[in-house]
């Protein structure tokens, strides 16, 4: 391939390749459930849903919560008139919550201030919770067809190869450095619309200028992109330093009571500021280290966090779940208990629940883990 980036600036050959990456972009389309119609005249509801659901989540594992979502709540209002706990249920698994609880505050708001309707203005949308710069440019170019860039983290590596520049998600300067050269390919008219451009980047960016080895042999931008053509280091994009996973320990409890002859189990519900906000969770205690704790200890334990007594205490499996900072071990105990309420700790509220209604309540993978342990 020879290449043209020599004739002038980077912007302006790879302005010259908007022809070949539309021709690339329709030829191999991949259709997802929220992709319906034209990009730019897209409905901005299934959009912004498709778009929260995919921050730090592939897309594969996107497609049946979107489905799920779609015809739990097939309009916008039906988010609005939810419950936070519906909302909450509808999300479970998909980890990241406050996503769900600022979708759902969000939804409130566009039907107090929009009539319904997502509103089609940079600042409106960048008012409302949950919506910033990337999901704010992808509506409005995906379903507006205005010219708002929507740069993600895979455009971002992207155009820090076709430039030969280290550029970092999270610096302003260098997303506005994006934005400009983005918002430069779209004037005058192009042979891309905004919408179009922005999915195809994204496209790009996501399944061929991947993070240890872009495709450039596939690369409709190859003769534009510096580094291809320099023959640059091409992981030169930032490189994410794997950090030591640190670990917490903790001890959950399985606290069963009778309530009036229905079997009952304890349910705390976690503060909304907090990591798994608004979820149902079984009581956790922290643990300074992985040691086993004798009966006696775990049965002291209870009565000075909790304030409550046990017996008939059983081991469970322990546990483990990773999260993006750190990963979680958690030992796992089934025991009887009275019917009261805890002290107070790091939730906003507890309630004896029948077992028979366990699954309506929304919970974190590793509560659904514990849940199931015990069921069987
Ligand atoms: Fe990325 Fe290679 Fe395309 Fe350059 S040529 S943008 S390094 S895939």
């Amino acid at each position: 391939m020879k290449p043209d980036i020599a004739a002038g600036p980077a912007r302006t050959a790879l302005k010259s390749r908007l022809p070949q990456l539309r021709v690339w972009h329709e030829a191999g389309y991949v259709s997802y459930p929220w992709r319906k119609g034209v990009p730019g005249k897209r409905d901005p509801y299934p959009v912004w849903i498709a778009e929260v659901m995919a921050q730090q989540t592939r897309l594969a594992t996107v497609v049946p919560y979107f489905e799920h979502w779609m015809q739990t709540f097939p309009r916008l209002q039906d988010v609005a008139a939810a419950t936070e706990q519906e909302i909450l249920k509808a999300w479970e698994g998909l980890g990241y919550y406050r996503r769900a609880l600022n979708l759902h505050k969000a939804a409130r708001l566009i039907m107090e201030r929009h009539g319904a309707q997502i509103p089609a203005a940079r600042d409106a949308l960048l008012a409302l919770p949950g919506i910033g710069r990337y999901t704010a440019g992808a509506i409005l170019s995906l379903c507006f067809d205005r010219p708002e860039p929507a740069v993600d983290a895979n455009v971002v590596r992207l155009f820090s190869r076709l430039l030969a520049k280290p550029l970092t998600q999270g610096r302003p300067r260098d997303i506005d450095e994006i934005d400009r050269i983005i918002r430069d390919l779209l004037r005058p008219r192009t042979a891309m619309s905004p919408g179009m451009l922005a999915e195809a980047l994204m496209v790009l960016g996501s399944r061929v200028c991947v993070p240890r080895t872009p495709r450039c042999p596939e690369c409709p931008l190859a003769p534009s992109c510096l580094t291809f053509v320099q023959g640059a280091d091409r992981r030169g994009a930032p490189k994410s330093r794997k950090a030591d996973v640190a670990e917490r320990h903790f001890a959950g409890f399985f606290l069963e009571a009778h309530v009036e002859e229905t079997r009952c189990v304890l349910l705390v519900r976690n503060r909304e500021s907090g990591m798994l906000g608004g979820l149902w969770s079984f009581p956790a205690l922290p643990l300074s280290d992985s040691q086993a704790l004798s009966r006696a200890e775990i049965r002291l334990l209870v009565r000075q966090a909790l304030h409550l007594e046990v017996w008939d205490l059983h081991d469970g499996p322990r546990l483990v779940q990773g999260y993006s900072h750190f990963r979680r071990r958690q030992s796992i105990y089934r025991a009887c208990t009275r019917p009261e309420l805890p002290a107070a700790g790091f939730w906003t509220e507890a309630r004896w629940v029948p077992i028979t209604e366990l699954q309506t309540y929304p919970m974190s993978v590793i509560d659904q883990k514990m849940a199931q342990a015990f069921r069987e």
